[in-house]
């Protein structure tokens, strides 16, 4: 390979995490090729838009306490966050009958219940605290912890059966998995890595607390311009397929051509890094990890309608289900509460069997589940738009991957660490908010860290 490249690093992916990486590398005076498989930037965040112009996040949505450098980008690029709309009470569908609460916790359940739930949440967090974030292979039982599921513990100590089914909802709007695809050393990293149950699970003071103005991918869009600004060459449209390194550098081949560096840094999700082509072939270990790693499974279902006409009877769009296929829904209307937003997620297994029905089929099927929580009016709703995240082909599913059992304890420990010339950077290779756009641009900026003291 020559010694005279393209530029000092290759960037591949251009969602948080590749971003970030190429922000942090211009600023520090080097220069980047990021490449991106898709005509757009975002990668798992996209913002679309209504008829009427409503800006609909897609993917990503959602920030909350902690997420500092997700708040501090909405500042760079001058996008006010606003909190998503809470107040009123929430549905409880539980075995066909609606009830309502208020608040995050479902306090109108049977004391047994409450109690159970109350007892599972405080064990998950005790056991969660004891998971090194920067290393969970080496908890204390490690071995032990990552041979079991989470199911598996779900069903030895939650027997209250709608404290299972809230618990169950919970899981699956957390990893858009089930929890018998889950290690239990996983969902105890996971649960740590983003500051515990209460704090993944809750709107106010939790993940799902603020929406950016006018979408979040302007995050996105704001920092690859920076990026072009600064000199970084941002290339859409072109996949990279095979990842070449030798003494002298680094050479990926993409569609349409080739680019060459020192040094690349690779943000896929795991599915998609499998899949390139390594000269030579990366290690057992890493490679078996890249294997061993599925994505979770979401279907975004926005329905908008006139106006939020459930805050009106004192809802607040919020509900918790156990009947599927939509478990959840939230409130996601803009900050002028005009039109009104409704969201709801399929997720897990349910989501993989819906993505491949036809279209028409999902929306009846959705807007009828919208209309039993909400009441009738939700099923005839002004535009109704979803996507399937696992049929993207740059994606395959989301949030982020899942670690099935006795990964972490096996090949997990090679989550981060650089093959020669290649470093690794992507959400599930956060130790903090893994999963989530703010562990995603935390590990661009890791790994560009890594990439200038190399
Ligand atoms: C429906 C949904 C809801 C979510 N809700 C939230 C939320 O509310 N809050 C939150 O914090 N997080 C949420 N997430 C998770 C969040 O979106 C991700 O954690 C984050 O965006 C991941 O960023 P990343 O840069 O690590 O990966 P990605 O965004 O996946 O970026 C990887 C990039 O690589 C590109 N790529 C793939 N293969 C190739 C290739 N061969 N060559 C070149 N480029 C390639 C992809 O197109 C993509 O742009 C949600 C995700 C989804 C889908």
């Amino acid at each position: 390979m020559s010694t005279s490249h393209d530029a000092d690093v290759i960037v591949v992916g251009a969602g948080f995490a590749g971003l970030a990486a190429a922000d942090t590398l211009v600023r520090a005076g080097r220069s980047v090729v990021v490449v991106e498989a898709r005509e757009r930037v975002g990668g798992r965040v996209e913002t679309l838009h209504l008829a009427d112009g409503t800006p609909i996040d897609i993917g990503a949505q959602w920030l909350g306490p902690t997420q500092d450098r997700m708040y501090a980008l909405a500042r760079r690029f001058g996008r006010a966050t606003y909190p998503m709309h809470v107040a009123g009470k929430n549905v409880l569908r539980l075995r066909g009958k609606n009830g309502s609460y208020r608040g995050h916790i479902p306090f109108r359940v049977a004391p047994w219940t409450l109690a159970n739930l109350g007892w599972a949440m405080a064990r998950l967090e005790v056991m969660a605290r004891r998971v090194p974030l920067e290393a969970p292979w080496t908890t204390p039982n490690a071995a032990s912890l990552d041979q079991r599921t989470l199911g598996d513990w779900v069903r030895a100590n939650v027997p209250a059966r709608d404290a299972e089914s809230i618990v169950r909802v919970g899981i699956e709007s957390v990893f858009a998995a089930d929890p018998d695809e889950i290690s239990l050393l996983h969902a105890l990293f996971y649960l740590r890595s983003g500051g515990g149950f209460d704090a993944l699970t809750s709107s106010e003071g939790g993940a799902q607390q603020d929406r950016v103005t006018g979408g979040i991918m302007a995050l996105a869009e704001g920092l690859a311009a920076e990026v072009v600004g600064a000199g970084g060459a941002l290339r859409l449209g072109a996949p990279a397929r095979v990842i070449a390194q030798d003494a002298e550098g680094v050479r990926v081949e993409l569609d349409g051509g080739a680019v060459s560096a020192s040094r690349v840094i690779v943000t896929l999700p795991p599915p998609l890094a499998a899949e390139l082509e390594f000269a030579p072939a990366l290690s057992s270990e890493r490679a078996e990890l890249l294997r061993a790693l599925p994505m979770g499974c979401v279907i975004k279902c926005v329905a908008s309608y006139e106006e939020p006409f459930w805050r009106a009877a004192g809802f607040s769009g919020a509900a918790v289900s156990d009947e599927g296929p939509v478990h959840v829904t939230f409130d996601a209307s803009p900050a002028s509460g005009r039109p009104g937003v409704l969201l709801g997620f399929v997720e897990g297994v349910a989501a993989r069997e819906l993505a491949s029905w036809a279209p028409e089929r999902r929306r009846a099927v959705v807007l009828e589940r919208f209309a039993a929580l909400h009441g009738e009016r939700a099923a005839r709703p002004v535009e109704y738009v979803d996507r399937a995240w696992i049929s993207e082909p740059w994606s395959r599913g989301c949030y982020a991957a899942v670690f099935p059992p006795g990964v972490w304890t096996t090949v997990g420990h090679t989550i981060r660490r650089p093959e020669g010339r290649v470093h690794w950077a992507g959400t599930e290779t956060a130790s903090v908010w893994n999963g989530y756009v703010e562990g995603a641009v935390a590990s661009g900026e890791r790994a560009a860290a890594e990439v200038l003291s190399a």
